[in-house]
């Protein structure tokens, strides 16, 4: 890139250089036209005598005069032939001077406008509709698994389809619409139409989700991306207090109907709509609620049992973080995990929870288990093991006591990397669980490559797995391939005593649900075990004078007290 820069710079500079000098020469067309003034003195009075000394009458011009006249024709044509060079190297200038602004407006990979220049020419477009009394709209276009293909098949194979998106966008949109590459796989365009007939960007829409979701061939594999596009008309949300100026106005409403689109299954366009808007300040809200909240100390961890299928018995404890939020109440991770994630703020909030979470499951029976989810950015950062293993040392927390379940998606990262971040984890002494499984599309040669000590079953089959054949065919399916793999597998969202009979048959399972209770604080969770003689000695709440009447005593019989165990098998 840097050297990509210097040849850019040399080449302009170059013909700049040259001019430089051609603008000194202003000189020279001065001396010309002086030269040609005093061509016209000198030769109206050296011509008469050379006439007549032609004539044979007189004795001919001043030798002197005759001198000064060939200098100053001599003067002239230098100085015309300096001036014409002049010319020349101007338009050689305004040649390049176009050219490095064309360069500096535009995407080099796809010829498209760029971000810069897209916004200058949206305004441009949008005073000329309003004149003309035309509809404007403006599109923004994702493609939506652009890093999947960038990151298995290498960034050729993303750059082939980023520029074979932009021809087919240049192929569908109008003439007179402008078009833009405004970001690594986004694009946007500007697109005037009738007023009377804005279903003609219904088509133009359609048409771009369908072009662009045709596979496109490379080095000898066929590439398949797909898009989300969002559109809004350029009269529209006036009023609404998205942005500054009305052109990013614009474009924000188009970009909240594109991830409108992507919430709403991808592959598919949304104009923008009134209430879209209120979406996106909710989630502002969120956002300054979720920096407020870290330094208020807002986040804390809830804790969910993980039990012993076939004997019922508790093995340990899987943190899910909680927002208990003065102004939203108690939130959950699904709405504000996502979006720590997207403003950079989820290694501070996971930090912050790990912490809390270690010293409470400190005071929990050596047995147990804490298990914590951990977010795919997280994976990215190299110093992630360090970090960890910082943390489990100043909580003095045996490693071997902690899981960190990574999702299935973590996959489509870089595996180099997490096969190095697995490995490291596990020199530690830390578990690692693969989370969510069945969900992705993580390939046996990738479970295998990757030592996982656990698979967690989605709990999306699981809760269908009674009424559906298919789901209780995957779920099936998995346990044997724990079984296969030598890997232990935990089997999430059992609500019922059904399915957790049907679980029984495949054999040695963990399971997690609201069947065995949903996640408690970690004030309750202490309580319970300490009811249960699962508090070590001296924690505060093992004070506590009443353990439950029938709570196990022995630690053989650690059994989960919400259930009956005799007999369940
Ligand atoms: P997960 O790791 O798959 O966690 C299980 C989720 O299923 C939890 O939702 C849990 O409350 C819920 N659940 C458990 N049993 C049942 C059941 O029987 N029925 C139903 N319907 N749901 C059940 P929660 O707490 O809302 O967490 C959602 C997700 O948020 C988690 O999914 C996890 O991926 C993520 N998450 C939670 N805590 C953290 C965290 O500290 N860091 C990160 N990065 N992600 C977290
Ligand atoms: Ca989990
Ligand atoms: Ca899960």
């Amino acid at each position: 890139m840097a050297r990509r820069k210097n040849v850019l710079t040399n080449w302009i500079r170059r013909p700049f250089a040259r001019f430089g000098n051609a603008e000194r020469d202003f000189v020279a067309l001065g001396i010309a036209t002086a030269a040609i003034l005093m061509f016209v003195g000198t030769g109206s009075a050296v011509g008469p005598d050379v006439v007549r000394s032609l004539a044979g009458y007189g004795l001919g011009p001043d030798k002197v005069l005759v001198n000064a006249l060939l200098l100053n024709i001599a003067l002239i044509i230098f100085g015309w032939r300096r001036y014409s060079q002049l010319s020349e190297e101007v338009a050689e200038r305004r040649k390049a001077e176009k050219l490095a602004l064309k360069m500096a407006e535009t995407d080099p990979l796809t010829g498209f406008m760029n971000r810069r220049c897209f916004g200058g020419a949206l305004k441009r477009m949008m005073e000329k509709s309003d004149a003309n009394g035309e509809g404007l709209a403006v599109m923004m276009i994702d493609i939506d698994n652009f890093k999947q293909i960038n990151d298995f098949n290498g960034h050729s194979a993303g750059d082939r389809i980023l520029y074979e998106c932009a021809m087919r966008i240049n192929s569908i949109i109008p003439r007179n619409s402008a078009v833009a590459r405004i970001g690594g796989d986004e694009f946007a365009c500007a697109v005037p139409y009738d007023k009377a007939r804005p279903e003609f960007i219904d088509t133009i829409a359609a048409g771009i989700v369908e072009a662009l979701n045709q596979p496109t061939e490379h080095n000898n594999s066929s590439l398949a991306v797909t898009a989300s596009l969002g559109i809004t008309r350029a009269d529209a949300g006036i009023g609404l207090d998205l942005a500054r100026s009305d052109a990013l106005r614009l474009l924000e409403m188009a970009d909240i109907a594109m991830y409108h689109a992507k919430r709403q299954g991808r592959n598919s366009y949304f104009w923008f709509e009134d209430h879209m808007a209120n979406e996106m300040r909710f989630r502002r809200e969120i956002e300054a609620g979720i920096r407020h909240g870290l330094s208020q100390d807002e986040f804390v961890p809830s804790y969910e049992q993980q039990i012993d299928v076939q004997t019922g018995e508790l093995t340990g404890f899987e943190m899910l973080a909680r927002w208990n939020s003065p102004k939203f109440g108690m939130v959950k991770p699904d709405i504000f995990i996502p979006i720590a994630e997207n403003i950079g703020a989820i290694g501070d909030l996971s930090e912050c929870l790990l912490k809390k979470a270690l010293s409470d499951a400190k005071q929990w029976d050596t047995r147990l288990t804490l298990a914590v989810n951990i977010s795919p950015l997280q994976l990215r950062d190299p110093w992630f093991s360090q970090r960890l293993l910082k943390l489990l040392l100043e909580a003095n927390f045996p490693p071997q006591r902690l899981e960190v379940e990574i999702t299935e998606s973590c996959l489509h990262e870089n595996l180099t990397m997490v096969r190095t971040l697995i490995s490291s984890l596990k020199n530690q002494g830390i578990s690692v669980s693969l989370d969510d499984f069945g969900t992705g599309y993580s390939s046996l040669a990738q479970l295998q490559s990757l030592p996982f000590d656990r698979i967690k079953i989605d709990r999306s089959f699981v809760s269908k797995l009674t009424r559906d054949k298919d789901s209780a065919a995957i779920v099936e399916a998995i346990a044997m391939l724990g079984k296969g793999l030598g890997l232990p597998v935990t089997v999430e969202g059992i609500e019922d005593e059904k399915v957790l009979d049907a679980l029984r048959a495949y054999g040695a399972l963990s399971g997690q649900g609201y069947l065995y209770g949903e996640p408690r604080s970690a004030d309750e969770t202490r309580t319970w075990l300490s009811e249960n003689g699962l508090l070590l000695s001296g924690s505060p709440a093992a004070e506590m004078p009443k353990p439950l009447a029938g709570a196990p005593a022995n630690p053989a019989s650690m059994t989960n007290p919400n259930r009956p165990i005799a007999g369940t098998g």
